[in-house]
């Protein structure tokens, strides 16, 4: 009978599915899956992405963690592809790999001063907030007024981190330095700028809801921008998720504000302009240009400029994937070029074009790597099934390794001298982490130094910790 022996790129919940479809899945030959992520910690944006004061999204890592727990599926963290592995090895040592390495960055937006101090990508707050190893240990929260631009779920997160009180936060899992940082931020004002009107946000109702539970926080909402046109009204009465939208902001209309220390504001028909200058090189002030409604669901400019003076400006316009040597990337849409997951190829790797159409054969793609950066967690679910479907028939074609046995991975890691982590090692640190909270009275403190995160793994814990 054939074996599989099979690589995954990215332990987040694509590469997670991945496996464990595949294993589950009707087939007449053996599977051998070996699961690698560069994070020291599987899970990718489920640990690293959702926020943590969103505990139910988070718990979905006991359904991942069960998939790994089973124990026939191999994890190796803290091994980056492109440095640690490459292509080259993956095709002596593995029939075919399935890239599910997700979109980390932020998408630009490309308006003058963007790249003032004080101005950053959602993402990257993200990251810090989340207790991301690669980003610095401490943020900037030295402002009082912040813009958040863009009107998608990530926008909600980080307003809602930057305008939530850090006490409010210390039940969750915030690793201490986030608490430290938040505890001592001066902010007052958080403003949310969308460029259309209330009916096209792509909040989610139970995101946007959340913000009128926060303590001690006003939601602040505008009149003029709740003057719908045909398109707009039409909208509510025919989509269920417009109307609750609709009835929330409609609520927040008519609630008394002015006695919350802290306001987070909801401006729509704001087209981002300018971010300007405060003359020492700082974000010193946020320009938009006023839209209207288009009357068929888009929005034109008015030519009407206003400026909101603000010291700090977060963009949330959207993720972007990272190319990965030896594989073709989409450079337009961040993604590997691909047909319902079969890799897609021009016959040499690097090239920047989504007009590709020849099979790059053994090689997948599968999760945000394959899609873009839209979606839930349960859509790679989906996804995962319609790659895996394309890798069991395409059995033909896949790669013949020259070096297949299970342990020859191992030796070439030991070799390059690489400080793989596995799944005890993760289950080390989690414990580790638990531990920690439960000291505290909190579910979990995370480790975030990556050093401290492969010590404890490979149990080379210090003394003093
Ligand atoms: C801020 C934010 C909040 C979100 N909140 C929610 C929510 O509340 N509910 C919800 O359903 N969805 C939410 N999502 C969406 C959800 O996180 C994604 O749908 C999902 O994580 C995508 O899965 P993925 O496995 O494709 O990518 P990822 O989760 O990003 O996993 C990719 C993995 O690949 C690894 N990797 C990358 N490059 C390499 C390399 N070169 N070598 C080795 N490993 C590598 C990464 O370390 C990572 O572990 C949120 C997303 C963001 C950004």
């Amino acid at each position: 009978m054939t074996k599989l022996r099979l690589a995954i790129v990215g332990a987040g919940p694509a590469g997670i599915y991945a496996a464990d479809i595949l294993l589950k899945a009707e087939r007449n030959f053996d599977v051998s899956i070996d699961l690698f992520d560069h994070l020291p910690a599987p899970y990718g944006l489920v640990r690293y992405g959702v926020a943590p004061d969103h505990p139910r999204i988070k718990g979905i890592i006991t359904a991942l963690r069960d998939v790994l727990d089973r124990g026939d599926i191999r994890l190796f963290g803290n091994v980056r592809y492109g440095t640690d592995i490459t292509l080259d090895d993956l095709k002596k040592h593995y029939n075919a790999v399935i890239f599910a390495t997700g979109a980390v960055h932020d998408a630009d937006l490309a308006i003058p001063g963007i790249e003032l101090e004080g101005s950053y990508g959602a993402a990257r707050f993200v990251s810090w907030f989340d207790g991301h190893p690669d980003v610095p240990r401490t943020w900037p929260l030295e402002a009082k007024s912040v813009a958040v631009i863009g009107n998608g779920n990530v926008a909600l997160d980080v307003s809602r981190i930057l305008a939530k009180h850090a006490d409010d936060l210390l039940p969750t899992e915030i690793p201490a330095n986030v608490y430290e940082g938040l505890k001592a931020s001066p902010v007052t004002d958080v403003h949310v700028f969308g460029r259309r009107g209330p009916t096209s946000v792509k909040f989610t109702p139970l995101e946007l809801r959340e913000l009128g539970e926060l303590p001690d926080v006003d939601i602040v909402v505008y009149d003029e921008d709740f003057d719908y046109d045909d398109a707009a009204r039409a909208a509510v009465a025919s989509n269920k998720q417009v109307f609750v939208i609709d009835k929330v902001l409609n609520q927040w209309r008519k609630r008394e504000t002015g006695a919350a220390s802290r306001r987070l504001h909801l401006h729509f028909f704001a087209r981002p302009v300018e971010v300007t200058d405060d003359g020492d090189g700082r974000v010193g002030g946020f320009k938009y240009e006023r839209t209207a409604p288009d009357g068929q669901g888009g929005v034109v400019g008015t030519g009407e400029i206003r400026e909101v003076p603000i010291q700090a400006i977060y963009r949330a316009v959207g993720y972007y994937g990272s190319s990965l040597p030896g594989i073709p990337f989409d450079k337009k849409r961040g993604v590997i070029p691909n047909r319902e997951g079969q890799v897609l190829w021009k016959g040499e790797p690097g090239f920047e074009s989504s007009t590709a159409s020849q099979q790059m054969y053994g090689v997948y793609a599968t999760g945000w790597i394959k899609r873009g950066p839209v979606g839930l967690i349960g859509h790679t679910k989906s996804d995962a099934m319609e790659t895996v479907r394309h890798l069991i028939n395409d059995v033909g074609n896949w790669w013949r390794p020259e070096s297949p046995a299970e342990e020859s991975i191992l030796e070439l890691l030991d070799e390059r001298g690489v400080a793989y982590t596995n799944l005890d090692g993760w289950h080390r640190l989690d414990q580790h982490e638990l531990a920690l909270g439960a000291e505290q009275g909190r579910v979990r403190v995370k480790v975030v130094p990556r050093h401290e995160m492969v010590e404890i793994s490979r149990d080379q814990v210090p003394a003093e910790l």
